[in-house]
């Protein structure tokens, strides 16, 4: 018994038989069983996708013994003759070899004679765009006076190389590329048929390499039969077809959920000795990153045609979601990088890097890339407003999931100074107050500091107050009392003029009096008797202010936290590899404080 390649045995016979497509063969198949029958049908789309299968289809489906039907009966003469090729009044025509291009127009000339033994005499021109123009000027005539018994079916790849004139005359079906998947079941079904034992992934191997065409798919899955010997395993497939395996993509995901620099390397030079595709093993990496995704929304809606079900749902736990989006981006951005790298191995292996180095994880792991902020405010304790302040650095060119809440100094509730505040000073508070200055007038511009205020021990009651302590224990107070809202904000951004045993007097900052009403002024005046517990007269004055309000100061520390920040990003050493690797520059006001690490 002689082999029968695949690509031969398994061509559909019926329309039924056809993956895909559904879109041509639904109109054909209502167009048989209605005799509605046009007389030129024109089928476009990639090699491999079915256009001359459906026309052979569609030729039987014309001329049947048992009548005009969407169902040949593919057992008359009529039926076995076309399928064997050898049907006398189907006449087919391959345009692209060149000696058959003169016989084109001898054909045409037949064209008024009736079909032989047929119901329609049947043209099927595949590759019609490579005609002659003297075809197609025979093409044409007969399209526009076509005899009733002629049916032209006519295949292109490339439908725009056609001239409008025939274009306009032609019912046009677009075939569509064959998914991947689609391509994978067909095989299965073929093996199963074959009754070849198979690995389920070499089958996904073969359907994406054959790039939509189905042709490919059952070539490819001829040599591979072969090359493994009868038992189709996926290491064999990829070895065969020059692509990377899944289990090697799954080891670069896996490595990079370790945080397993050497282990990406050696995967690295797996795939350099191999010769891959890098375009190819990028896309196998985007396609395992987005089945990661699906199952961190919908576990049960991953199956294991790829036979790694069991692995992506363990990444998929143990990856976050926006890790996962950004390896997504960063893959996608890569792959236009690759297209424009001379050497396609650098560009992917630096790919790899730029994974390791902007994962979510990498900033937790290792020192350099964690920023704390004036590592010397974690040795005062009585600092007040400020612990330790952590950024995890974003670069802005990769589209980084971003925070929600902005860069926000947590006060800290109970701090040291925060209680001496409430528990030292204030019994003494009338006498320390009468040393407190009357009038901020004479204050030096204490804005322009760049130096954070000097957090001394709180002011006892027989010490003579300075400007700078009465801003200290302001500031300090403030942050105490957690009053929140519109009362809060108006608070911040007031500064303490003077406090005796009876009364406080405030200033509040004229630029930020707009919210103020007698209403807050109340509630102000409420919150500082409650505090300190006696009755106190309340004064606010809205003025220009010359002393650093709480406002100001937390403004100011935010700044200092983001400058230092930056400074540290810029000096980091992976980014200042990637700046000289790729010419890169990072982007001014781009670096943001995502996280503070809570005391
Ligand atoms: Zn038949």
């Amino acid at each position: 018994m002689t082999y029968q390649v695949l690509a031969r045995k398994w061509r559909p016979r019926t329309f039924s038989d056809m993956a895909g497509q559904e879109h041509v063969l639904q109109t054909l198949i209502h167009a048989l069983n209605n005799q509605r029958l046009h007389h030129a049908y024109l089928f476009t789309g990639t090699r491999g996708v079915g256009k001359t299968t459906i026309a052979r289809i569609f030729a039987k489906c014309l001329n049947c013994e048992q009548g005009v039907s969407a169902t040949p009966c593919g057992k008359c003469t009529a039926c076995t003759q076309i399928a064997e090729g050898r049907f006398i009044d189907l006449i087919e025509v391959d345009a692209a070899s060149k000696t058959k291009v003169e016989d084109t127009r001898e054909l045409l000339e037949n064209v008024q004679y009736a079909p032989s033994v047929g119901r329609y005499k049947v043209y099927l021109i595949d590759e019609v765009h490579m005609l002659s123009s003297h075809s197609f000027n025979a093409l044409l005539k007969t399209l526009e006076e076509p005899p009733p018994h002629v049916i032209f079916l006519l295949a292109t790849t490339d439908p725009h190389k056609l001239p409008i004139t025939i274009l306009s005359r032609c019912l046009q079906f677009s075939l569509k590329n064959l998914s991947p998947q689609m391509i994978a079941e067909y095989l299965k079904s073929v093996l199963v048929a074959e009754q070849i034992p198979f690995e389920e992934a070499a089958l996904w191997s073969i359907a994406k390499a054959a790039q939509g065409s189905m042709r490919d798919a059952l070539t490819l899955l001829d040599q591979s039969i072969s090359f493994c010997a009868g038992n189709v395993t996926d290491a064999e497939v990829s070895s065969l077809l020059g692509t990377p395996d899944q289990a090697l993509v799954m080891g670069i995901v896996q490595a990079l959920n370790a945080d397993n620099a050497p282990g990406l390397l050696d995967i690295a030079n797996t795939i350099s000795s191999r010769a891959f595709d890098y375009f190819m093993l990028l896309d196998n990496l985007l396609a395992l990153l987005h089945r990661i995704a699906i199952a961190q929304l919908v576990p049960g809606g991953i199956d294991n045609s790829q036979g790694d079900r069991e692995q992506v749902l363990a990444l998929a736990r143990e990856l976050s979601a926006e890790q996962v989006q950004l390896y997504y981006q960063i893959a996608l951005n890569g792959r236009q990088d690759m297209s424009l790298a001379f050497d396609a191995r650098i560009a992917f292996e630096m790919l790899l890097m730029r994974l390791l180095v902007f994962s979510p994880q990498a900033p937790q792991e290792q020192e350099s890339a964690i920023l704390c902020a004036d590592p010397e405010q974690k040795k005062k304790p009585d600092s007040g407003l400020t612990a330790t302040e952590q950024a995890v650095i974003t670069p802005a060119s990769i589209s980084a999931p971003e925070p929600e809440s902005e860069p926000e100094l947590e006060p800290a509730p109970e701090t040291e100074a925060a209680q001496s505040a409430q528990g030292k000073i204030l019994p003494g508070i009338a006498e320390a107050a009468t040393r407190l200055p009357e009038t901020s007038a004479d204050t030096p511009d204490t804005q322009e500091k760049t130096q954070p205020l000097p957090r001394r021990e709180a002011p006892t009651p027989h010490a003579s107050l300075t400007a700078e302590d009465t801003e200290e224990f302001w500031i300090t107070l403030v942050d105490a009392l957690e009053v929140g809202g519109i009362t809060g904000n108006l608070l911040a951004n007031c500064v303490l003029l003077a406090m005796d045993e009876n009364s406080i007097t405030l200033a509040l900052d004229e630029t930020q009096s707009a919210l103020f009403s007698d209403e807050h002024g109340r509630r102000i005046g409420d919150v500082l008797r409650e505090h300190f517990r006696r009755p106190l007269e309340v004064h606010i004055e809205i003025q220009a202010i010359h002393m650093e309000s709480p406002a100001h100061y937390r403004q100011r520390k935010q700044e200092e936290a983001l400058q230092r920040a930056q400074q540290a990003f810029e000096h980091d050493e992976h980014v200042q590899a990637l700046v000289s690797a790729f010419s890169a520059r990072i982007l001014p006001n781009s670096v943001k404080i995502i996280e503070e690490a809570k005391k």
